[in-house]
């Protein structure tokens, strides 16, 4: 039987709902984190896609930044999309000067990888660890991790470009596009497995 989870989605800015409804649809018990306390009472953390650089900034006016350093430091699963990965990153290429990350994650991300918003695009990528079948992706100005430390999966390539567009290293996920703006649930499914794992 599989636990009761409590996942948070980070609700400075993006697509909150969207990752909020997805978890529902799995059964899981979603809530949007606005407060650093809440924290403590959830079993993984959602952080979403939108725009880095705000969320950076939102993150540190709410006093987010070391308790969601702490959070990830004491081994709290995350899963970040898009924006999300960017705040995951322990490297950031082509943010703002002052833009701030969680990190967490040993890699290296270059922001707005792919283009500007209207290079933006839908397509399927593999990715064994879900299985046979590929998944939708939606990429909107989106980063590609330019670089991995030894222990990050690589879980997906953009077969175009060559970059990778999904790692996971222990408790955490993250992905350049949007899986919360496909009805595909099998990514929030893998997030729901790796808490579940850990609990
Ligand atoms: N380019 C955005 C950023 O830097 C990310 C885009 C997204 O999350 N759709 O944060």
């Amino acid at each position: 039987m599989t636990p009761e989870v409590t996942v948070g989605v980070l609700a400075l800015q993006g697509d909150v709902r969207e990752h909020m409804q997805r978890l529902r649809e799995l059964s899981v018990t979603a809530v949007a984190v606005t407060s650093p306390q809440q924290l403590g009472d959830i079993n993984g953390l959602v952080l979403p896609g939108g725009e880095s650089t705000t969320m950076s900034i939102l993150a540190r006016r709410e006093g987010f930044l070391d308790p969601l350093r702490e959070y990830r430091s004491a081994g709290g699963p995350c899963f970040g999309s898009c924006a999300g990965l960017i705040m995951l990153a322990d490297e950031l290429i082509d943010g703002r000067p002052d833009q701030q990350t969680i990190g967490g994650l040993s890699i290296s991300v270059r922001r707005n990888a792919f283009g500007r918003q209207v290079d933006s695009f839908e397509t399927i990528v593999e990715m064994p660890a879900l299985g046979p079948d590929p998944y939708p992706a939606v990429f909107i100005r989106a980063p590609w991790v330019e670089t991995v430390a030894e222990n990050v999966e690589i879980l997906a390539i953009n077969d175009k470009t060559g970059a990778i567009i999904a790692v996971r290293q222990e408790s955490v996920l993250a992905v350049s596009f949007h899986p919360e703006l496909t009805d595909d649930l099998r990514l929030h499914r893998y997030f729901v497995d790796i808490i579940t794992e850990q609990m």
